[in-house]
């Protein structure tokens, strides 16, 4: 059996004394990281060693005890050691120099928030914090595996969102040759976003409001620029941003949810490029935009292929999938960004981006043929493989 995980995100609806309480754990944190963060800066100090966090933990303890900090007492005590533990990896990840070096947390720069490790439940559009109580979510869907850890942040539009990671186990299956009739290969573009290798499939075009999307938040990005800062007027046109880039989000992954869910359940294998950035876009925003979307749809085909036991191949950024004739395998180093066809000397004439979907579903077929043996450990703690990403391997 392979574990798997699940993400869900709700928006919160504390009443009165629920949000306090969700302000004081979020107070709470900021306090304990920034104690915490004092103490191993006084042991490194004083002895050139780190301060362990069984240490740290009995200190933490013990501060409860004392009038000024009893307040803490008040808190979800699990909570609080988490803090210690995101600490702790904090420095891990500063010395695999993967981060900078922690800092103090301020009220003012940083996001209000706090994890509870296991023991958060939601029922009946409710979720449980403990030391909270059961606080109302906007439940759009159930919930199933075992709760893991849930993440409680305050967005810069005023409201609480739970973010619960769940864990369920699905049987490993053996990886089986897949039958390259049902596999495609997927281009992602600025213009079309999808274009698949099957030739009766029309291309998708880039949905409407993204323009619409952008033009918005460009404008909402304005208004607080022009606001002076600290301001009630910043603060508000802060939150109309947030508010716009939310609203955007929502109906792109709206979208994207539709086109995935489609696409993998039509095919038995997926091919798609990996980071697949290309293309001018008219402004940074409506790129950023664009390139979030491809990221995000990427993501999705992947746990619904993983979930789906169907396959997804990632092919390399790099491979020449535009260009290259795939009659002949010539390649086309004139192609500008512009052209949207060409006719290679051997006298076939291309499509770009169904060229490129049928480039990307061969070399996935290739590198399905290669089998798992082309999997190569990536830093850090998950195992991707970089090549072929095999449903049942992850
Ligand atoms: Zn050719």
């Amino acid at each position: 059996m392979a574990k798997h995980r699940k993400v869900y995100r709700f928006r919160m609806r504390p009443n009165a004394e629920q949000g306090r309480a969700l302000n004081r754990m979020a107070g709470a944190r900021r306090f304990v990281w920034n104690w915490a963060l004092a103490r191993w800066k006084e042991t490194y100090a004083a002895t050139g060693k780190s301060i362990s966090l069984k240490a740290l933990s009995a200190e933490l303890t013990s501060l409860k005890s004392k009038p000024e900090t009893a307040w803490l007492s008040e808190c979800d005590s699990q909570a609080l050691q988490q803090v210690l533990d995101d600490l702790r990896r904090a420095f891990v990840n500063f010395f695999e120099r993967r981060a900078r070096y922690p800092r103090f947390k301020s009220r003012k720069r940083d996001q209000a928030r706090f994890r509870i490790p296991q023991r958060v439940k939601v029922s009946d559009g409710k979720v449980y914090v403990p030391k909270v109580g059961w606080v109302r979510i906007r439940q759009s869907r159930e919930v199933d595996g075992a709760t893991k850890s849930a993440t409680f942040r305050r967005e810069a539009d005023g409201h609480w969102y739970v973010s619960l990671t769940t864990e369920f186990e699905m049987p490993d299956v053996a990886v089986v040759a897949v039958d390259p009739a049902k596999t495609i290969g997927i281009d992602l573009g600025l213009i079309d976003f999808a274009t698949t290798s099957d030739p009766a499939e029309k291309p998708v075009p880039a949905p409407k409001f993204y323009r619409k999307a952008t033009a918005k938040i460009r404008r909402a990005q304005k208004a607080v620029s022009r606001r002076k800062l600290g301001s009630k007027r910043r603060e508000k046109a802060k939150r109309r941003l947030a508010l716009a880039h939310r609203k955007a989000r929502d109906r792109r992954n709206d979208f994207l949810h539709k086109l995935s869910t489609d696409l993998v359940g039509r095919h038995e294998a997926i091919c798609i490029e990996d980071l697949n950035v290309k293309g001018l876009a008219r402004t940074k925003l409506a790129k950023s935009f664009a390139d979030a979307s491809m990221g995000e749809f990427a993501r999705q085909l992947e746990y619904k292929c993983s979930w789906n036991l169907k396959v997804l191949v990632r092919v390399d950024r790099f491979f020449p999938s535009s260009k290259m004739c795939n009659r002949c395998g010539a390649l086309n180093d004139r192609l500008s960004l512009s052209d949207r066809e060409w006719e290679c000397d051997c006298g076939a004439k291309h499509k770009r981006d169904f060229l490129a979907a049928c480039n990307i579903r061969d070399e996935g077929l290739r590198l399905l043929a290669a089998g798992p043996a082309r999997q190569v450990k990536r830093s850090g703690s998950r195992c991707k493989t970089r090549a072929t990403e095999l449903s049942a391997s992850n």
